[in-house]
């Protein structure tokens, strides 16, 4: 087998454990919490003996799940509620919610109502990361810790947290050991693998991704030659993203997607939890110190890191993707526009749904977009 066959093997691998969740998340006898926020501190969910798992919404949303909150809730949104209605995951025992946003707050309260079956537990994710608020999400997490230790009759002990933290930071560092490669300028995941390669760390199926991801590394360190970079880099900002289709038309043009600033790239598995502290204050410590979504209170926090992604990725220009109804993303837009303008950076806006399978027009405006910009 030649080396380009053996690193497509193994990045299949890892990405077939997204793609077949459902079926192996079933086979597993521990209870499992899905959630809907990189904001969720998997490791309390593992530590409570539980399975975390994201939620990605893959299924179109229905008119019952419209019709429960409103027609006018982001696409990502309605297709999560959709999934919960009609069973999707029947095979779990309750979602946690993290105040992300004002419509995932709405979803748990739906959620509660309308899912029979599924506890839903709320965390409030602070808009800063000072010491009073890491000192709130901690007491926010020792809350979740006394509710899971009644909901499941065991205690969740540092030991627990220590493994969990360590299984968790395995998988932060092996991600982070394959997006060096893109960094350096090797194009060793397309756009799309790249995000399923992500959304396979957040299976909740540690144990599984390690080995695989460590594999793929493995593949990738004995592998001839890589492709380099391609000599135009699109960074996909803003909403929920995992379009398929657009990633696609992006590189079709000759363009690499750079799927790093949405929450299935770069932002998900960004730093570690600090091993050596006590690990509830590390955990809220963490996930406030990387919190940099929209719903960040201070731009400028989310604006500092979306410029660091543009130098580390040599990004020369961006596509700000917004699900159609996402506020949240939409009223940043204005002052990330100025601000990516002042740096030279050019920028198309695109307003869209989670599962448009019609993007005949978007095609032709990223066409139009990008075919200048490619020398
Ligand atoms: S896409 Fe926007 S509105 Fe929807 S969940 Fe994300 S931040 Fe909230």
């Amino acid at each position: 087998m030649n080396t380009a066959t053996h690193v497509q093997d193994a990045i299949r691998d890892v990405v077939d454990l997204h793609r077949n969740r459902f079926e192996l998340l079933r086979a597993r006898p521990e209870p499992k919490l899905g959630y809907v926020s990189i904001h969720t501190p998997e490791e309390i969910l593992l530590a409570a003996g539980a399975i975390p798992f994201r939620i990605t919404g893959e299924q179109a949303y229905t008119n019952d799940a419209a019709a429960r909150l409103s027609a006018n809730y982001c696409s990502y949104v309605l297709s999560c509620l959709s999934e919960g209605m009609d069973g999707v995951h029947d095979f779990a025992d309750g979602v946690v919610f993290v105040n992300g946003c004002d419509m995932r707050k709405r979803l748990c309260e739906a959620w509660a109502c309308d899912v029979p079956g599924h506890s839903a537990y709320y965390l409030d994710l602070p808009g800063d990361a000072t010491d009073l608020s890491k000192a709130y999400f901690a007491s926010q997490l020792h809350k979740l810790i006394a509710t899971l230790e009644r909901r499941y009759d065991r205690k969740i002990v540092h030991d627990a947290l220590g493994r969990a933290i360590e299984t968790c930071n395995r998988s932060r560092a092996l991600v982070q050991e394959l997006d060096r490669h893109a960094r350096s300028g090797r194009r060793v995941l397309s756009g799309g693998e790249t995000i399923g390669v992500v959304k396979a760390a957040t299976t909740g199926l540690k144990d599984a991704f390690n080995e695989r991801a460590a594999a793929l590394l493995g593949a990738l360190n004995t592998a001839d030659s890589l492709p380099q970079r391609r000599p135009h880099r699109v960074m996909i900002c803003g909403s929920y993203f995992d379009h398929q289709g657009i990633i696609d038309t992006i590189e079709e043009t000759g363009a690499e997607a750079i799927c790093a600033d949405i929450s299935n790239g770069a932002k998900y598995f960004e730093g570690r939890v600090d091993p050596d502290a006590e690990p509830v204050a590390a955990i809220a410590a963490y996930y406030l110190d990387k919190h940099t979504s929209a719903r960040r209170l201070d731009t400028d926090v989310r604006m500092r890191h979306m410029l660091e992604l543009v130098r580390a990725y040599g990004v020369d220009s961006v596509i700000y993707y917004v699900l159609k109804f996402c506020d949240t993303n939409l009223h940043e837009y204005p002052y990330i526009l100025q601000r990516l303008q002042a740096e030279k950076i050019p920028v198309l806006f695109i307003e869209g749904e989670r599962n448009a399978t019609n993007i005949a027009g978007t095609r032709t405006r990223i066409q139009t977009f990008l075919e200048p910009l490619i020398t």
